[in-house]
């Protein structure tokens, strides 16, 4: 048996054998290269996307120490007032990525996986240059429109459309009138069929001292649906893609700025004018994904390729976070001369019906919303 642990019971890294060919290096992806290094395993991390979008939302539960613990390094601040518990997800990311950038068990490459396949000895995933890349395990970390998916749960390859888009905002704290009082945590707030998040978040240098924080928004939203249809964003019953910002029509800003000033109180007004005039605003059209299966073979599921949450449940990043760790050591475990598909099996015994508990819920929210507006 390869692992130890130290005297605070954390692990420590097991030798190094086997290795793991990963799908996306986004959120899911990263923590699950660093889990998998971490545990012994050499990665060659896959990632289709070459640029990463600064705006976007926040992730939630996410502190100071528990990025630490993921990444195993100290983020050298200046700044001591950084213990908050949501960061915008770009932050998330940086942090993420500069961890496995240091990595040196992790290969990453710019690729476009196009399948993956396994037999009773090796998995491997197809890229669209020609490259096979093969490993002990294939892990899918490919989000809500997951490619691996399709061969873990072919009876059920999509996540589908929740019935609602989200309009996600963030802005200087400076930018914004100084007369507000921003509160400490999150306000959600109901007015007719709409709901609002509003939150302050830490500047870019991680300072939460107010005045030099960003303040973000997200504002879901019922009624435009067949918008996303029109603009391809959504297709039949499935959430293709967000709506970048340079796309968002000149009219639904229009739209948006007159209803923001029926809806919500001038704090939050500002914040969302603010952001439609500068043209920041992106439109996430919400899926969810109900998993059967996060496995099959040599192939595994994490993140929002296993499971998709509405992010009104707050739970996406954690659930990505344990099924990094619990795969982990699964992988390992299958790599210690245990049978491979049975230690995935264990890892989907100890995840499924969590991960599925936590997206029935958010579909009762999901359900109840988006009927509102019909
Ligand atoms: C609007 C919104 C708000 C949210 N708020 C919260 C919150 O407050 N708290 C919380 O915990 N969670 C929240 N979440 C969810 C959370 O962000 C995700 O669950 C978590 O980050 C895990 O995402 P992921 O890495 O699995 O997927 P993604 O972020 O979708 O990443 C998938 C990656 O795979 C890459 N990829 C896809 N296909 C391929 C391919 N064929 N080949 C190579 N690469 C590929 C993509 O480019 C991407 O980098 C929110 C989600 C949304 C949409």
């Amino acid at each position: 048996m390869r692992t130890k642990r130290g005297a605070a019971g954390d692990r420590i890294r097991r030798e190094r054998q086997g290795n793991a060919v990963v799908v996306g290096a986004s959120c899911a992806g990263l923590m699950a290269s660093l889990a998998l290094s971490r545990a012994g395993i050499d990665v060659t991390l896959l990632e289709k996307a070459t640029v990463f979008p600064h705006a976007g939302g926040a992730i939630g539960g996410v502190s100071e120490p528990l990025l630490e613990r993921i990444t195993g390094r100290k983020r050298t601040v200046r700044d001591t007032t950084t213990d908050t518990d949501g960061q915008p997800w770009f932050a998330v990311y940086t942090r993420l990525r500069s961890a496995v950038d240091d990595e040196p068990h992790i290969t990453f490459r710019h690729a476009r996986v196009t399948s993956v396949g396994q037999d009773a000895d090796r998995a491997w995933a197809t890229t669209t240059d020609g490259n096979t890349y093969t490993g002990d395990v294939v892990i899918g970390a490919d989000g809500h429109r997951s490619v691996v998916r399709r061969a873990v749960a072919p009876d059920k390859p999509d996540a589908t459309f929740a019935g609602y888009v989200i309009w996600l905002g963030l802005a200087d704290e400076s930018a914004i009138a100084s007369r507000h009082r921003w509160p400490h945590d999150t306000d959600i707030l109901y007015r007719r069929n709409d709901c609002l998040l509003g939150y302050p978040l830490p500047s870019r240098e991680g300072s939460l001292t107010p005045g030099t924080r960003r303040i973000g928004f997200a504002w879901y939203d019922a009624s435009r649906n067949d918008l996303m249809r029109e603009l391809g964003c959504v297709r039949d019953t499935v959430a293709h893609h967000t709506l970048a910002a340079a796309d968002v029509p000149a009219t639904t800003l229009r739209e948006l700025a007159v209803e923001a000033d029926g809806l919500w109180p001038a704090l939050w007004r500002d914040v969302i004018h603010h952001c439609l005039d500068q043209r920041t605003v992106i439109g996430a059209p919400i899926a969810e994904y109900l998993p059967d299966h996060l496995v099959n073979g040599r192939l595994a599921l994490v993140g929002d390729a296993g499971h998709v949450p509405t992010p009104m449940t707050g739970s996406g990043f954690g659930m990505a976070l344990q099924d990094a760790e619990v795969l982990a050591e699964a992988v390992a475990d299958g790599l210690d001369g245990r049978d491979m598909a049975l230690a995935l099996q264990r890892y989907e015994h100890a995840r499924l019906d969590s991960v599925r508990a936590t997206v029935h819920s958010g579909q009762r929210f999901s359900r109840s919303f988006a009927g509102r507006a019909g």
